[in-house]
């Protein structure tokens, strides 16, 4: 999926609705892309500067992660033009609107992400009884406290690590971004002997190069500190995280995060994809060129989608663990074996099992891809 979707694929977009509710401050879009397998479930992000190609692009990622979960779900996407950090209230407002403008749109299941949490998942079940991601209340598993997405990207790490030359016991690892996903990465890396040596946020990071104190980090940053203001490393610019000495690098937060341009300072021999589409294709190809082994995004970050799922499906949080263990030890050895076998980038591998996946979906679909 390298060109812009203007008229979509063979896959997808079934549906772009664009949703704007004046009196509670909402311009948003949602975008199901393939629903084959089954309804679409896909987050809802609000960020001040979502675009409908983002909201695009993640929706394919999210029928792609899905596919390769071996979920009984396609792939869509929600975005809302706003502050992530809106007070309560407002931001009430805005996803109570949005969620009620969507009641109709049957195959799109809500679940949480960037800007949005259990909380909002709670207030979109309540308008329209449809969203994945609970709070425990309503007997969710609360993926984001427990670390679901962190907790799998430590199972890819486990997997990626046999072809690199570095063990995954007194590796280094930065990462870029320490929300639900980067903090809980770092939690478990760390649990497996990693050191995790630099990280960021939005205001900047943080290095060590001797091992950052991860719990004493996290009750700081969750205290509402930055962590580059932590008394345990050296301050350094944001984008700094992603060009420090490091064996592995994990990048947590925005999109395309790392350009070309960039890519003959990157020292990393190892990038787990937090975050969804932190860098173009073109950007992977270049830095797999140099020898960096790479778990693609939908691969690598599955845990929280495939959490929301088995929540969906009335599963336990033992249980949900389980599958996310279970299914990215399988997926990141596929996808590297395939890799290395066909001479094609993890891109191209994971594209492929996942392709595959829908297509075969498709088949027993009277419409393809609904
Ligand atoms: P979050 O909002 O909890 O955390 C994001 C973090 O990134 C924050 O620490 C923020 O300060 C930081 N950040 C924002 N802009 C930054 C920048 N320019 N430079 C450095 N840091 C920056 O979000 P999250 O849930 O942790 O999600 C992070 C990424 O992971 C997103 O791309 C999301 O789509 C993806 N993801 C999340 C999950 C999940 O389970 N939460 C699952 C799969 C993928």
């Amino acid at each position: 999926m390298s060109e812009p979707f203007q008229l979509g694929d063979e896959l997808g977009p079934v549906k772009v609705i664009h949703v704007q509710v004046p009196e509670a401050d909402v311009k948003g879009i949602l975008v199901v892309d393939n629903v084959a397998a089954g309804p679409a479930i896909g987050g809802l992000r609000i960020a001040p500067d979502v675009t409908l190609e983002e909201c695009f692009r993640l929706a394919r990622a999210m029928t792609f992660k899905n596919a390769s979960a071996g979920l009984n779900h396609g792939g869509g996407k929600s975005v809302m033009i706003g502050d992530p950090h809106a007070s309560k209230d407002q931001k009430e407002k805005m996803v109570r609107a949005f969620a009620k403008a969507l009641r109709g749109e049957t195959d799109y299941i809500f679940g949480p992400d960037m800007g949005t949490d259990e909380l909002c998942m709670g207030w979109v079940k309540d308008e329209i009884n449809r969203a994945a991601g609970l709070p425990k209340a309503l007997g969710g598993i609360p993926l984001d406290e427990l670390g679901a997405t962190g907790f799998g990207l430590a199972v890819a790490a486990e997997v990626a690590v046999e072809y690199c030359d570095f063990e995954l016991n007194g590796a280094r690892v930065a990462i870029q971004g320490f929300g639900s996903v980067g903090i809980h990465a770092a939690r478990f890396l760390s649990e497996k002997g990693a050191a995790i040596v630099a990280v960021s946020d939005s205001r900047g990071t943080l290095h060590n190069p001797d091992g950052i104190d991860i719990s004493a980090l996290t009750a700081h940053k969750l205290e509402g500190g930055a962590v580059a203001e932590f008394s345990g490393g050296k301050k350094m610019d944001g984008s700094a995280v992603n060009f420090v000495e490091t064996d592995i690098w994990i990048p947590a937060a925005r999109p395309d995060v790392l350009s070309q341009d960039r890519t003959g300072d990157f020292k990393a021999k190892l990038i787990l994809q937090g975050a969804n589409i932190p860098m173009t294709h073109d950007t992977e190809k270049d830095l797999e060129s140099r020898g960096v082994i790479n778990v693609p995004d939908f691969i690598a970050n599955a845990g929280g989608v495939i959490c929301a799922a088995m929540e969906y499906q009335g599963q336990t949080a033992q249980g949900a663990f389980k599958a996310i263990e279970e299914k990215i030890r399988e997926n990141t050895k596929e996808v590297l074996e395939r890799s290395k076998r066909n001479s094609i980038s993890a891109r191209e591998a994971a594209e492929n099992l996942a392709v595959d996946r829908v297509k075969a979906a498709m088949q027993t679909r009277r419409f393809g891809i609904f």
